[in-house]
C-alpha cells in the first residue's frame, strides 16, 4: 500500500461484509464461498449459519411476481361453488372473511384476513420492493427496515394451514352438497408451492447481493466532525 491514501472507502465494510453471525449462539464465523447446494454449519451448536444461495436469488424476483399474480387470481375467483338442491352459492375468500364477520365471528374474520391476505400480500410487495432496485443495482431505501419487515411478518403468513382447512371443508360438504372445486382453488394450490420456494429464501441473504454504487449510495459514516 504505498502512494495510494485514498484507499477505497468500502474496505472496512467489505471485511464486515464477510463475518457471520450465529443466530443461535452467537459464535463468529468469516464466511467462505461454498459450492452449490452446500450450507455452513456452526462448529459450535451445529446450527445453520447460511446457504449458497445465488442460484436461488436469481430465481427469487421471478418466483414473487408469479405468485403475486397467483394471489391476485385467487382473490378474484371463487374458491368453491356449491349446489344444494338446485341453489348455487360461489364464495371468494374475501367473501368468506366478510360472511365470518357478519356472523359475529370477528376475530376469525380477522385471523383469516391477516393470515391469507394481510401478510403474504405485504411480504410480497416488501420483496418487491427490494428486488426491482436491486435487478437494476440500485439500493432500495430503508433496505435495513424492509429486511427486517420480511422477518417479522413471515410467520403470520399461513396459506397452507387456510388450504388444508378449506380442502378438510370441501370433502365433508361433499356428502351434503355438490361442490365444484374454482378457479382459485387451484391457484390457492399452486401459490402454496411458490410460496414455499420463496420462504426457502432467507431474506437476510439479500444483504450479499446488494451491490453498494455510486458515493451517495455508501453506507453512513460516523466520522467525528
Ligand atoms: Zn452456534
Amino acid at each position: 500500500m504505498t502512494g495510494h491514501s485514498h484507499a477505497s472507502p468500502q474496505d472496512p465494510a467489505q471485511d464486515l461484509h464477510r463475518l457471520v453471525a450465529c443466530e443461535y449462539c452467537d459464535a463468529l464465523y468469516e464466511r467462505t464461498a461454498l459450492a452449490p447446494g452446500e450450507r455452513a454449519t456452526c462448529l459450535r451448536c451445529g446450527g445453520v449459519l447460511y446457504r449458497e444461495s445465488s442460484g436461488a436469488y436469481r430465481r427469487l424476483l421471478p418466483l414473487v411476481v408469479t405468485a403475486l399474480i397467483l394471489f391476485l387470481v385467487s382473490n378474484t375467483y371463487p374458491i368453491v361453488e356449491m349446489d344444494l338442491k338446485g341453489v348455487r352459492t360461489e364464495t371468494t375468500l374475501w367473501g368468506a372473511v366478510q360472511a365470518l364477520h357478519s356472523d359475529h365471528m370477528t376475530l376469525v374474520a380477522l385471523l383469516v384476513f391477516g393470515t391469507t391476505i394481510l401478510f403474504p400480500l405485504s411480504e410480497m410487495l416488501m420483496m418487491c420492493y427490494l428486488l426491482v432496485p436491486m435487478a437494476r443495482h440500485r439500493m432500495p431505501a430503508g433496505f435495513d427496515r424492509i429486511v427486517r419487515g420480511i422477518r417479522q411478518t413471515r410467520p403470520w403468513g399461513m396459506i397452507e394451514v387456510f388450504m388444508i382447512g378449506v380442502l378438510v371443508t370441501v370433502v365433508k360438504l361433499s356428502t351434503m352438497a355438490q361442490v365444484i372445486p374454482g378457479v382459485a382453488l387451484w391457484s390457492f394450490g399452486a401459490l402454496v408451492v411458490v410460496l414455499a420456494a420463496m420462504l426457502s429464501f432467507d431474506p437476510r441473504d439479500l444483504w450479499h447481493y446488494l451491490e453498494p454504487s455510486g458515493a451517495d449510495e455508501a453506507p453512513p459514516r460516523e466520522d467525528a466532525r
